[in-house]
């Protein structure tokens, strides 16, 4: 099915022979792979007497050479994926494996795309990003600390370049332009932190979805705040590179260093908020970060530390 995919991404009409005689099918097994695309990949197909078939509108696919042509520092090597489950779940299988470590795996679709404690990550097929990056880190705590925000930092950077100048932070793992999140970060750890362990940065951004109904907040893309589609090759290799800025920075300096920065990026400073953690709630004024990522809060008249990976904050309705 992907085989004809490819020969369609194009975007021009191709007649049913052509794609039989390129696959090595009959004209009515061409048929039943388009109902299958329309169907489980919800690619619309234009289909015209005489002409044959066409995308509604032409395909960029994930490509390792294209990402390659179009990064100027190191790529990391990518596994790429038409379908998995979730790349951070198949990035956890490769490490398992022994498979060394840097390598970013990425993905068309993911059927299911995860978030923070068990929710889901909705992924279309070939419309957005679904990256995990695998670091491997030696006996170093400090390298762990804040790095979920130090993502955030560089997924925020790498979407300005694209033009969304809005573009922010919310503590700890989302960026949002204004209300509508636009990605998503959830890290991964296996193996001793204060040994040898690994680390899966995975990021989703939405990058060129218009439309889902399966999304249960406000969301947007890079395609809707720009009005512009997105070259999703070009993005992993910026991606990269903002990533590769950031992590040095925090290798060699520590997050201490890049604290001013994430909160001047903030969202919700000296926002009224409530922090949630199960079924507890805390409410208070956000009044920034620490130096070791955790959220500085102001409760009642104290200021409280917050960290941990099963907090939400809500802004409340009366901020
Ligand atoms: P928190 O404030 O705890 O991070 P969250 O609701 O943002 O809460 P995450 O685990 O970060 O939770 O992300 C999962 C949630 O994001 C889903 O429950 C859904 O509401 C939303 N979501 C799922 N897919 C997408 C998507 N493609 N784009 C934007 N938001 C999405």
């Amino acid at each position: 099915m992907l085989m004809l995919l490819k020969l369609l991404k194009d975007g021009r009409f191709h007649s049913g022979q052509a794609l039989g005689a390129a696959l090595g099918v009959s004209r009515s097994a061409v048929w039943k792979q388009l109902q299958q695309l329309e169907a489980e990949l919800n690619l619309p197909i234009h289909k015209v007497r005489g002409r044959g078939y066409q995308l509604a509108a032409p395909l960029s696919l994930l490509d390792q050479e294209a990402i390659a042509q179009a990064s100027s520092g190191e790529c990391w090597p990518p596994l790429i994926f038409d379908s998995i489950d979730s790349t951070n779940a198949e990035a956890l299988r490769a490490i398992e494996r022994g498979h060394a470590a840097p390598f970013l795996v990425l993905a068309e679709r993911q059927s299911a795309g995860r978030g923070r404690r068990g929710r889901k990550w909705v992924s279309p097929f070939a419309e957005n990003l679904y990256y995990s990056l695998v670091l491997r880190i030696d006996g170093g705590m400090r390298q762990l600390e804040g790095l979920s925000l130090v993502v955030g930092l560089a997924v925020m950077q790498a979407l300005r370049e694209q033009g969304v100048a809005e573009a922010g932070l919310k503590w700890p793992n989302d960026v949002l332009v204004g209300t509508r999140k636009i990605a998503g970060i959830l890290l991964e750890l296996v193996g001793d932190p204060a040994d040898v362990c690994h680390v899966v940065l995975g990021v989703g951004i939405n990058v060129n979805m218009q439309a889902t109904t399966e999304v249960d907040q406000d969301w947007t893309s890079v395609r809707l705040v720009t009005g512009k589609a997105v070259d999703r090759n070009h993005l992993v290799a910026r991606l990269n590179s903002t990533l590769q800025y950031y992590l040095a920075r925090h290798r060699e300096s520590g997050f201490e260093a890049i604290q001013p920065e994430w909160e001047q990026n903030h969202l919700w400073q000296g926002r009224a908020v409530s922090l949630i953690a199960g079924a507890s709630q805390v409410d208070g004024i956000v009044l920034g970060i620490d130096q070791q990522g955790a959220l500085r809060l102001k409760v009642g008249e104290v200021e409280k530390h917050f960290s941990g990976g099963e907090l939400s904050l809500r802004l409340r309705d009366d901020s």
